[in-house]
């Protein structure tokens, strides 16, 4: 039906035995329903349940399951980049294992990436998990909203698909699964969302506690490493010019003190210490922020990352004769 040929479908899974069978056949189902050929990419995120075992058990009636398995528990973003690793299709549908996304809206989501985008997100529209949960995901996506410019409602929401150009390229550390729109679309690609229906967690429980500030911390990080153009040099240099502007100020005001009120105790004691330790304050700043730039555009320089710009990319029109 669309113009995808094959499909690889990446689940990260931490002890979510229970679900297994259920989510698979449910997934095959859809897929039928597509006439859409998919593999089912299992990446078992060092799990103590009996997950790795209903995964064999699986595999052994349904070949076109594949498993991928932590030797520890390495997060949902390393069993994300582990998926896409080894996925072919050239569209990927990332699915929490939990079976509260429910893979029967996969279609929708389909179509809607067929209409162009390179990356359409799930939103839970009517979402299924307690109040407070839904508090902290909405103050998240609201933050992530204004200093990412992102015009998703669900940024986190584990229901998404791809296509090979994006997914191959994603670079997620820590928890940065949850920020995936954000780089995307901060590289160029287009990311589109759908409505999907969401239910409440059937079995074991959620593998998240419910503050993730680390999830805030990830907003600004990454606000401030997707601020490539801006070189720390700059930035730094410019802080040091007002510095130096504020120790001149203070070193004539102190010279001035010392010359025409040193008479005045109050000028003494109390004036010329506080100019003489601001003077002293902002010489510090001034000297040293330059050198604190130059070496941060060093390192810059050294950890300049491969994957990232190669996501900035889009067509390399190599040069014809060599
Ligand atoms: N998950 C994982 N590794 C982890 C934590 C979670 O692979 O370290 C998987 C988990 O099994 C599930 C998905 O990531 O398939 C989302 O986790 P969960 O449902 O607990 O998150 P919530 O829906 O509560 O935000
Ligand atoms: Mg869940």
């Amino acid at each position: 039906m669309m113009g995808f040929e094959k499909a690889s479908v990446i689940i990260p899974i931490f002890n979510e035995a229970e679900s297994l069978e259920e989510l698979y056949l449910r997934t095959e189902a859809v897929f039928s329903g597509l006439g859409l050929t998919f593999e089912f990419i299992a990446v078992n995120d060092g799990s103590s349940d009996l997950t790795y075992k209903r995964l064999l058990e699986l595999r052994a009636r349904f070949p076109n399951i594949g498993i991928i398995n932590h030797r520890a528990n390495h997060g949902k973003s390393m069993a994300l980049m582990q998926g896409f690793a080894l996925a072919e299709g050239d569209v990927a549908i990332t699915m929490d294992a939990d079976l509260q996304d429910e893979p029967e809206n996969i279609p929708n989501l389909l179509d809607k990436l067929d209409e162009g985008y390179d990356m359409v997100i799930g939103w839970r529209a009517s979402r299924k998990d307690p109040l407070s949960k839904r508090f902290v995901s909405g103050v998240f996506n609201v933050i992530t909203r204004r200093l990412l410019n992102v015009h998703v409602h669900d940024i986190n929401c584990g229901l998404k698909v791809m296509r090979k150009d994006l997914y191959k390229r994603l670079n997620l550390r820590g928890d940065l699964h949850r920020l995936i729109p954000a780089m995307s679309q901060a590289a160029g690609f287009t990311v589109s969302e759908v409505a999907i229906t969401h239910a409440p967690r059937k079995y074991g429980s959620s593998k998240y506690q419910l503050l993730r500030h680390r999830g805030l911390l990830d907003i600004i990080s990454l606000t401030s490493t997707l601020a490539y153009r801006v070189r720390p040099f700059h930035i730094f240099t410019e802080i040091a010019f007002i510095a130096w502007c504020v120790f001149s100020i203070s070193l004539v005001g102190l010279i001035f003190t010392l010359l025409i009120y040193h008479d005045s105790p109050s000028a003494l004691y109390v004036a010329s210490p506080v100019l003489f330790f601001t003077s002293l304050t902002f010489l510090i700043i001034g000297t040293t922020f330059p050198v604190i730039g130059l070496i941060l555009d060093n390192l810059l320089v050294h950890f300049n990352d491969e994957r990232w710009r190669s996501t900035l990319v889009k067509e390399v029109l190599p040069p014809e004769s060599c």
